[in-house]
């Protein structure tokens, strides 16, 4: 079993390269397929989908537009408590189709909190395009159009997903060693 030490933890692989390079191809496939004619603009979430989004994009050969965003939490003064801000879109997105490219759905309020900024600014169309999604851990509805590998409730690493930051760099997926 390989295993690699990334800070602290220890990981075993989990999905190769090339597994992830197939699924990525087919999820492209249908992209293709779907958003013809659409002028579709992908927003890529960093840092975690900047892997996934370099291969997707490489597979895509309708015409697009690129453009990469952030998702910050902070601290509210209300009682609310966390709020969560885009940063980086300067587009106008009105009657675009968009489509955000995302590394990974947990409990999916990232990226419902996502839809619900963008959606405010009159998009045609909004879908999701997920490297990975937990579904055990989803709190909340949501259509995810496109994904490639449904995983379970483990963290993972790899592939621009970090822990503590490190780990990114590392090409193949690993899960973490209880
Ligand atoms: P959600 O709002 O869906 O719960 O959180 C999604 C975010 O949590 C992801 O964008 C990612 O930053 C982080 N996350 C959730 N699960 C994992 C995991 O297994 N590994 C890593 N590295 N990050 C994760
Ligand atoms: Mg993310």
């Amino acid at each position: 079993m390989k295993t690699v030490q990334v800070n602290d933890k220890k990981f075993s692989l989990y999905i190769s390269e090339n597994e992830i390079k197939e699924q990525v191809k087919k999820v492209a496939a249908g992209m293709n397929e779907e958003l013809a004619g659409k002028k579709p603009l992908f927003l890529v979430v960093l840092n975690g989908a900047f892997m996934f989004a370099a291969d997707l994009l490489r597979e895509i050969d309708i015409p697009c537009e690129v453009s990469f965003v952030r998702v910050s939490s902070y601290e509210g003064t209300t009682t609310t408590g966390k709020v969560k801000q885009l940063i980086g879109l300067n587009e106008n997105i009105e009657g675009r189709t968009l489509v955000i490219v995302e590394d990974i759905i947990d409990s999916g309020i990232t990226m419902r909190e996502m839809l619900r900024m963008l959606k405010e600014k009159n998009p045609a169309d909004v879908r999701v395009a997920s490297l990975f999604v937990k579904p055990g851990n989803l709190q909340v509805e949501l259509d995810i159009h496109y994904r490639c590998f449904d995983i379970a409730n483990d963290f993972i690493v790899g592939y621009g997903l970090d822990y503590d930051q490190e780990g990114r760099n590392l090409p193949d997926i690993y899960k973490i060693l209880e």
